[in-house]
């Protein structure tokens, strides 16, 4: 017997629409690339998004083509994806820290028909043109007051370019399985992969993603995304704000400590996301000048492990709640999220660091397991290492034109992460998979070596890698960039590292670099460090 249910497909065109009927005059605030701050609300978003698929359907483009985004966070980029999805096409959206190569390789491995540039990106996408085999048309994300004058034969200005539709259109209803997005994955080895979303996965992901117990998102809420649209789906805040009638502050093309915490304070956002990096610059900034933000009350942390110094600084200095989050462009992207369960409310203090440390357990829609290398699950004990696993309806179960199979017989996809569960479904990464430092048979986690020496008070970044070793294969190598105007001692660092490891786990010297080579997502390059280091010879070397 069938259940007897309207028949009201997931499609991502409808969160707009909600937005716009339920919490039409709540705002989208965005520093425009131009410069100045631009105000606008989800009933006039929408509209401009109808008149974006009004003029996307008098090109031609129909259900099913790719159209490309290489593009900050502003209420422009945030229209054109709804007015993608409108049409029954797929956003595309394109990291402009990709190389060069990369970016052709991408757009003509998607075969993009047209493409959205912001004015920072055009000098890049002029420069490409000749490679670009399958791009119809260039639109310049700007009015024609800022158009430049391009070389390219095919570039209009956005406003330009909508200016004769009136947004008179109806959005196309596809089906809810079919694609609505792609982002393809940084692919720090080989080419990079096609993650293809569809608009049933979006809309659940994003119900998922505000769930109380994850990132609780709410109306009374000011959200600023500094995860940019083109970082694994913008981690969901461009469906689930507005889903939620959340206020929207996007922050343009600055992203540096003075301008976020401008656009934090001025605007009273209450909730932020982004990578540690960004959060780093952003506590420095505060230290330095003082500042404080009385109304932020949650920052989403994740793409790379958060170190114990954030959560401390952000929990205990200034009263933000540290939402650490795990995640990939093939889960849509959200993994596990830590918030405290009844189990762990009683922590308090280093104990409760503890917790807040780990990336967190998963939401309904999420299932985790660990394995070992023969594919047998392994104990929830908080303890054992083992391959992390997931499975759910808005994680992937292939790439884009790749036949590989990429599910196990239990329909698990393999993260690539090492991580640990604990008794209470809390998931730990210990490590990316290649990164792991095997040392005498066993196990040491780079991860949690670079985040105890983040917490030394010079040292303003930390990585480790495994360098060969005659008797234990591989021993860590700490390399630390210092804080400006700080010269550390290597004793120093190490002996902030001890106690808080195995004595087996402690790195056999520490060297001192200038900058740590970072990948298009803002993670450690741990292959060009690896790299550099090749001929390193460490000094336990000749030492049994
Ligand atoms: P890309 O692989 O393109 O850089 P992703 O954002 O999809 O972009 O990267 C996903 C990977 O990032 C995860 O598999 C994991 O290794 C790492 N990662 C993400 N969030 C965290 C976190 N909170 N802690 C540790 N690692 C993380």
């Amino acid at each position: 017997m069938q259940g007897l249910m309207q028949d009201w497909p997931l499609l991502v065109h409808k969160i707009l629409d909600h937005a716009a009927i339920q919490h039409g005059g709540r705002e989208v605030v965005s520093r425009s690339v131009e410069g100045p701050i631009h105000r606008t609300d989800y009933s006039e978003l929408r509209h401009r998004s109808l008149r974006v698929a009004q003029a996307l359907d008098r090109f031609g483009i129909v259900g099913g083509d790719r159209v490309a985004t290489l593009a900050w966070n502003t209420w422009r980029h945030l229209e054109i994806w709804y007015g993608i999805n409108g049409v029954g096409a797929i956003y595309h959206t394109i990291n402009p820290r990709l190389f060069p190569e990369q970016i052709a390789y991408i757009v003509n491995h998607a075969a993009d028909r047209i493409l959205f540039t912001d004015l920072t990106f055009l000098p890049l996408v002029e420069a490409l043109a000749g490679h670009l085999k399958t791009l119809e048309l260039v639109v310049v994300m700007t009015d024609a007051e800022h158009m430049p004058d391009s070389k390219l034969a095919n570039a209009v200005s956005y406003e330009e370019w909508i200016a004769g539709c009136d947004g008179n259109f109806v959005w196309k209803d596809v089906d809810e399985n079919a694609a609505s997005g792609m982002c393809y994955t940084s692919g720090t080895t080989g080419n990079p992969k096609g993650v293809v979303y569809s608009h049933r996965s979006n809309i659940l992901h994003a119900m998922m993603a505000a769930a109380t117990d994850m990132m609780g998102l709410s109306f009374n809420d000011t959200v600023l995304p500094v995860v940019p649209m083109f970082h694994a789906n913008c981690w969901s805040l461009a469906f689930a704000a507005p889903m939620n009638g959340a206020r929207l502050v996007m922050p343009g093309a600055k992203m540096d400590g003075a301008s976020i915490w401008e656009l934090l304070d001025s605007e009273k956002v209450t909730l932020s996301a982004a990578v540690p990096t960004v959060w780093m610059m952003l506590l420095q900034h505060m230290e330095e000048t003082g500042k404080k933000l009385p109304h932020l009350t949650r920052v989403v942390i994740g793409g790379a492990a958060c170190p114990r110094v954030i959560i401390d600084k952000f929990e205990n200095d200034y009263d933000v709640q540290v939402i650490h989050a795990w995640g990939m462009t093939e889960l849509s992207p959200l993994g596990t999220v830590c918030t405290i369960k009844p189990e762990y409310g009683g922590l308090r203090g280093e104990a409760l660091l503890d917790i807040k440390e780990t990336q967190g357990h998963p939401p309904f829609g999420v299932e985790i397991k660990i394995t070992n290398d023969a594919g047998k699950s392994l104990p929830w004990d908080g303890k054992t290492f083992g391959r992390l696993k997931v499975r759910g309806p808005a994680i992937a179960r292939a790439y884009y034109r790749d036949d590989s199979d990429i599910l196990d017989d239990e329909g698990y996809m393999d993260t690539g992460d090492v991580a640990t569960i604990d008794q209470n479904g809390y998931m730990r990464i210990t490590d990316r998979s290649k990164d792991v430092i095997k040392s005498g048979g066993e196990w040491i986690s780079s991860i949690d070596l670079e985040n105890i020496a983040v917490g030394h008070p010079h040292v303003a970044e930390a990585a480790v890698i495994g360098i060969a070793h005659p008797k234990w294969d591989e021993r860590p190598l700490l390399i630390v960039v210092p804080k400006k105007g700080e010269t550390p001692e290597a004793e120093s660092i190490l002996a902030h590292l001890e106690g808080k490891v195995a004595k087996w786990w402690m790195p056999d010297a520490v060297v001192f670099v200038e900058e740590i080579p970072h990948t298009a997502t803002g993670k450690i390059q741990k292959m060009a460090l690896r790299e550099k280091f090749s001929d390193y010879v460490l000094p336990t070397a000749d030492q049994d």
